[in-house]
């Protein structure tokens, strides 16, 4: 087996241990003689994993009793549309925070809704940090708040959720869902496409409070009401099997490392190495986001220029490091960290970063 470091935004690298359990069990299921994927969904064995993924999902990031667990098709994306269909109605104005290329997006559906606040913009600082909560012009009435609570392609993320009293807050965790504990007093809604930190690509998990979950829009196509989703436990049409397969197989991995402790602590280790790679390179490697801001699962960084950028991942992905070329609508250089990625991995990135610069300096 030669398995290299995935540093990709997305879809990224997935535990081992999941991988190699779908491998082994993918042919025959659990001696079913059929692979759980080609099993009805009303069916005994496939039901036990369903549950099994929306209990873990509780457990581990201790949901209150009033949240709802849904796992949607459309990846996050779809959500940036269903959350305004669903919420922001005639009359309402919704919160949203422009932190980076994400939150525009969902705030670009959200215009073609309904009447959108932006609340707080970070465009002229070039999205390099999450702003205050006093910073915020938030409407006194607002349907919700949505934010991204980290940028995947600016890499900055909130290092606190704002509080927003009596107003709904919604939020994008895609790229760094299960890596943090979440307060539920300040959080109504949040949702995560599967394939960063999760699973491979297909679905959105999505935790909605029911108090929330009451306010939807019932006048929708099926499909894109949370209400019909939640009352059918996310088994209203057939729902994305094998990917709720492998992320209920992530999720017992990640119980087995500690959950959300065990996660941060690994978390930690590998963002601060990392960065400390960046800061101790007396600028070679420049990462232009506030301190206080850095997103501890995507850590981004340019070199002198773009020639030198390109020399550095070419040669790192002869080294076995793959992924690290930035956003294409950013460029310079990007490592995504996400739970998965070892601190192995990490070490021999900042290794290979070191010895570049010795030779290219
Ligand atoms: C990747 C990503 C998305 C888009 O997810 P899809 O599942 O591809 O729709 C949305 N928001 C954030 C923060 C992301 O990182």
């Amino acid at each position: 087996m030669s398995r290299i470091f995935n540093f990709s935004a997305g879809p990224s690298t997935l535990p081992l241990e999941t991988l190699q359990e779908a491998a082994e069990k993918l042919v025959d299921y659990e001696n079913s003689g059929m692979s759980l994927i080609e099993m009805s969904h009303r069916g005994k064995q496939y039901d036990a994993i369903h549950s099994e993924t929306i209990s873990l999902v509780k457990e581990i990031l201790d949901v209150p009793e009033d949240y709802h667990v849904l796992l949607l098709q459309g990846g996050a994306t779809l959500q940036f549309g269903m959350i305004p269909l669903a919420f922001l109605q005639q009359g309402m104005t919704a919160d949203y925070l422009n932190t980076g290329s994400w939150a525009k997006k969902a705030l670009n559906d959200a215009q073609a809704v309904g009447n959108v606040n932006i609340a707080w913009d970070g465009a002229d600082e070039k999205y390099t940090r999450t702003p205050a909560r006093d910073e915020l012009k938030l409407s006194p009435d607002a349907a919700y708040v949505h934010i991204c609570s980290n940028e995947t392609i600016g890499g900055i993320q909130f290092p606190d959720f704002p509080d927003t009293g009596n107003v709904p807050l919604i939020c994008d965790m895609s790229s760094e869902i299960m890596s943090r504990k979440l307060p539920w007093d300040k959080i109504d809604m949040v949702y995560a496409g599967a394939q960063k930190n999760l699973a491979p690509s297909g679905m959105a998990l999505v935790i909605i409070k029911d108090s929330l979950l009451q306010k939807a829009n019932k006048s929708l196509p099926a499909y894109l009401r949370y209400d019909i989703h939640a009352d059918n436990n996310s088994l209203y049409n057939t729902p994305p099997t094998f990917v709720i397969w492998m992320t209920c197989l992530t999720l017992r991995w990640i119980k087995s490392i500690g959950g959300i402790d065990g996660v941060a602590k690994r978390r930690d280790e590998k963002a601060a190495m990392l960065y400390g790679a960046i800061e101790n390179s007396n600028g070679y490697y420049m990462n232009p986001v506030d301190r206080a801001s850095r997103s501890p699962m995507n850590v981004v960084w340019r070199l002198l220029n773009e020639n030198l950028e390109k020399k550095f991942i070419e040669e790192a992905g002869k080294a076995g490091l793959s992924g690290l070329k930035g956003h294409r609508s950013v460029g310079g250089c990007r490592a995504s960290i996400y739970n998965a990625m070892p601190v192995e991995g990490v070490k021999t990135l900042t290794g290979f970063m070191k010895t570049f610069r010795e030779n290219n300096e």
